[in-house]
């Protein structure tokens, strides 16, 4: 893992670059080439854990939830918006196999209750909510935990100074910001010609309950970018309650799906998994394949 994520960290090679340099000027090894770089390498550790694996798993010390993915993976998004990637799934199934805007109510055997009264019948019936949701559409308890996250968007002219599309990771230990992504540095389509998208998460209700949260993520910003942030046009802050379930170990075995609530209901997404969209997309597809086994 950890060389994948090192190769790809810029400051790595600056550390490297710099003690080369001053071994080259003739400056005695000493072993600090080994110590230093050994130092940066558990710090950077520690900042990857904090950073992307709290983001995933909402655990600080680092949960327990498989960062490889993370690690060994590509900033990737579909240049037209994260729903193409539903939408290309739905497409195999044909029109109007879908209903949108369709809020459900209550589920039981047989029948989904919709909240404009409709009731859908369906011999299998799976539920892939939050789990919040899932408690009240079966009238059930269960002991899992959610975590709010909010996500603020800006527009700038401001171009980053780095060249790949880095996910870049709080490593201060203090402040709202969790991490930075800049999608139109991975897909253009997602700003306008010569600006710049910056998505900024904040993870946890501690911080997504303040009131001047943009003001405390810019001041933030502002701190590893300078005065340029002023700048930055502040488009919209997404607050979302149950953004991710809580991930404090022991946390859920991704390849087995959760016990059925009953032979003709069956629960999947990550509430019951690891949050990320391939544990999701896993745990519906196993879903799927055991109900073509029974029906
Ligand atoms: C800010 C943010 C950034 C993220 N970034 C990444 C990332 O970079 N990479 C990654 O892998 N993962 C990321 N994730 C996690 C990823 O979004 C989730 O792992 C994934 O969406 C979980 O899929 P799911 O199907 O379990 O749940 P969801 O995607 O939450 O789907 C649940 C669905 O249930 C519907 N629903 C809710 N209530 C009802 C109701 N009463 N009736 C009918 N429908 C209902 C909702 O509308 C929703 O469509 C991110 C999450 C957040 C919040």
């Amino acid at each position: 893992m950890g060389e994948t994520v090192f190769n790809h960290l810029e400051s790595a090679d600056h550390v490297d670059a710099e003690i080369g340099a001053r071994i080259s000027a003739g400056e005695p090894d000493r072993g600090l080439t080994g110590n230093v770089t050994y130092e940066f390498r558990t710090a950077g550790k520690r900042l990857f854990q904090r950073g992307v694996v709290a983001h995933v798993t909402v655990d600080e010390n680092g949960g327990t939830s498989d960062p490889r993915v993370f690690a060994t993976g590509d900033a990737t998004l579909p240049s037209k918006g994260m729903e193409e990637i539903p939408r290309q799934i739905a497409d195999s199934l044909g029109p109007d196999k879908i209903q949108f805007q369709s809020k459900a109510i209550k589920v039981s055997d047989g029948s989904v209750t919709l909240e404009d009264g409709r009731i859908i019948l369906g011999k299998q019936i799976v539920v892939a909510t939050p789990e919040p949701v899932l408690q009240d559409l079966l009238d059930i308890k269960t002991v899992n935990r959610s975590v709010g996250e909010s996500c603020l968007y800006y527009s700038t002219d401001w171009v980053p100074p780095f060249k790949e599309p880095f996910l870049l990771l709080n490593g201060d230990g203090y402040g709202p910001v969790n991490n930075i992504a800049f999608p139109s540095m991975i897909a253009k389509e997602y700003a306008p010609a010569g600006k710049t998208l910056i998505a900024v998460v904040v993870v946890d209700d501690q911080f997504i309950k303040r009131t001047d949260l943009e003001g405390e993520v810019r001041s933030q910003c502002r701190e590893w970018f300078g005065d340029i942030v002023n700048k930055w046009e502040h488009l919209r802050t997404y607050q979302i309650e149950h953004a991710l379930p809580d991930q404090s170990p022991p946390t859920q075995n991704p390849y087995l799906l959760p016990k059925p609530i009953s032979e003709n209901i069956r629960i999947c997404g990550e509430y019951q998994s690891l949050p990320g969209l391939q544990w999701a997309l896993m745990s519906g597809h196993m879903t799927g394949k055991n109900i073509t086994k029974t029906v």
